[in-house]
């Protein structure tokens, strides 16, 4: 039986990530990947004479070499930096709510203040208090979780103990009146899946600051360019992967991890592992139930699947100022009631309150051949209602809903359809046939403020085991990519430790 010092289940950012700084540590790596591509969320697909990017609508946290963010030294520290090229974005975003909003928030925190106050005058001294609140909070985090100070007291902290867990809308109700100015604010609450409501603040100021200090990008080849350098920098160093090839069982001997069998029947060796796939596959069918640890599965018992995604790729046979979109990032609102929003995630009875559109062309003119354009429209929704759809009435309902989105893009974009010359529609069921993640989840469990990564337990549930991604921790490509990049660093002090 071929051993290895670690085996690598799932070649998602975190998967990815955590590969590279196992084999660049020198670990006797081995990747294994279900789908026959690297990237997880994190690659694209091409339908006629388009190459359509499946996830990457923001990257946060890269900043400029300038003013370096967080991500900018994973990336480095994984040799990847200089490998891809990155495309800064003018804007944060664009929201619109035909007939009563439509604005655009540009990447400083100077202009964000000026856009608002010149629609939002009345409330100028409120919106600046409001990112004085977020950047000084913003700031006590970084000490406590960046900078690790070893003395952190309520005392000295005292702006991250009182709003860290704080719901957002109970903050945005604290300083704002005008609903659309919420509205306008609170738009990233999309990027976690959870409304204002549920949502703790720390995340929306920390979304807010990442955006704004670090600025939005993409990547020039989208990020399965990103995807693809980790798996050459992963190869560089020594690692060994195979794709078409799943994990079937994780084995364990003596409570702790023992190896891995593969879907055709191979059994490796290993005595660390680190899992990609999504916690509840990890624990409920890849660990036999004998074999699981108690501690993990009562965990997850007390949370919920997030939310997938319906997104529409579309090739349009125009350049975007024939349609006149002029923005990367397009939030589109049919109305401004976000719990409304939230739960219009669970039914597709009824358009959705907020869609992202986003035009890849508008910062990377290449996104897609000469004189067209790339575009994306995503809605976040729950996989309940498509998985009630009986599978011969699923291919009707999946375009009849199409339809429903292409209408909120019609209407903010006059001859947007007529247009379309490539169109693919992904739903909650596509994910989970990608994936292979419950509910084909994109951000992992519902990030609510009782799930906060706060009160995540740090220590592997079953010696030998860690978890990376989504499902470990936080959703979104910098989060993804940095914890799997710090997990296969701890892992691999394990491995030299033994
Ligand atoms: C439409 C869409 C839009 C998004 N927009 C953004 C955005 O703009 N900004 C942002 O930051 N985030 C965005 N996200 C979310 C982000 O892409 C994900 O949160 C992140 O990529 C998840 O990474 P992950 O490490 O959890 O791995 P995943 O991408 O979930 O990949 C897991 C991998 O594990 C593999 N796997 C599963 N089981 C097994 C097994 N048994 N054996 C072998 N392999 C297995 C799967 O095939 C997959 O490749 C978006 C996602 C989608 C789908």
């Amino acid at each position: 039986m071929t051993e290895y010092d670690a085996v690598v289940i799932g070649a998602g950012n975190g998967g990815l990530a955590a590969a590279a700084a196992l084999a660049k540590g020198g670990a006797k790596t081995l990747l294994l990947e279900r789908h026959n591509v690297p990237g997880g969320c994190a690659t694209s697909f091409c339908r006629g004479r388009f190459e359509f990017e499946v996830a990457l609508h923001q990257l946060s946290g890269l900043g400029t070499e300038a003013a370096p963010g967080p991500l900018r030294a994973t990336l480095h520290g994984l040799d990847v930096l200089d490998k891809v090229e990155f495309v800064q974005m003018e804007n944060m975003y664009r929201i619109a709510l035909p007939g009563a909003l439509d604005l655009t928030l540009p990447t400083t925190r100077d202009g964000v203040v000026r856009a608002l106050a010149e629609r939002f005058p009345a409330e100028e001294a409120a919106i600046r208090s409001f990112f004085d609140l977020v950047y000084d909070y913003f700031n006590q985090f970084i000490a406590i979780f960046f900078m690790r100070d070893p003395d952190v007291s309520r005392e000295k902290y005292p702006l991250y103990f009182q709003y860290a867990l704080k719901p957002a809308q109970e903050v945005l109700d604290e300083h704002f009146r005008d609903p659309l100015l919420k509205l306008a604010l609170g738009a990233y609450w999309c990027y976690i899946g959870v409304p204002p409501r549920q949502l703790p603040f720390g995340d929306l100021a920390g979304i807010l600051y990442a955006y704004i200090e670090f600025k939005p990008w993409h990547i020039k080849g989208g990020s399965q360019a990103l995807s693809n350098a980790l798996v050459d920098a992963f190869l560089r160093n020594g690692g060994e992967v195979r794709f078409n090839c799943a994990a079937a069982k994780i084995t364990v001997a003596d409570g702790r991890v023992a190896g891995v069998v593969t879907a055709d029947g191979e059994a490796v060796a290993t005595g660390c592992i680190i899992a990609n796939a999504s916690a509840l596959t990890t624990f409920t069918e890849l660990i036999d139930r004998k074999d699981c640890p108690a501690a993990p599965l009562e965990t997850m018992s007390g949370m919920t699947v997030g939310p997938s995604v319906v997104c529409l790729y579309i090739g349009l046979d125009c350049p975007p100022e024939a349609l006149g979109i002029r923005e990367e990032t397009n939030f589109l609102c049919t109305h401004a009631d976000m719990e409304r929003a939230y739960a219009q995630y669970r039914t597709l009875d009824e358009p959705p309150g907020m869609v992202l559109l986003t035009c890849f062309n508008i910062s990377n003119p290449e996104a897609s051949p000469p004189g067209t354009s790339q575009i994306a429209i995503v809605d976040l929704k729950y996989a309940d209602p498509w998985l009630a759809i009986p599978p011969e009435r699923y291919a009707r309902e999946k375009y009849r809903y199409a339809e429903g989105l292409l209408a909120i893009a019609e209407a903010q974009y006059p001859g947007f359809r007529s247009h379309i010359e490539e169109i693919e529609v992904s739903t909650p069921l596509t994910h989970m046939r990608y994936l292979n993640h419950p509910g084909g989840a994109i951000y992992g469990f519902d990030q609510y403020a009782k799930d906060s990564r706060i009160f995540q337990p740090i220590k592997p549930a079953l010696p030998g085991l860690f978890l990376a991604g989504a499902w470990a921790a936080e959703g979104g490509f910098q989060p993804t990519l940095m914890a799997g990049a710090s997990t296969g660093r701890a892992a691999l002090k394990t491995i030299r430790r033994k």
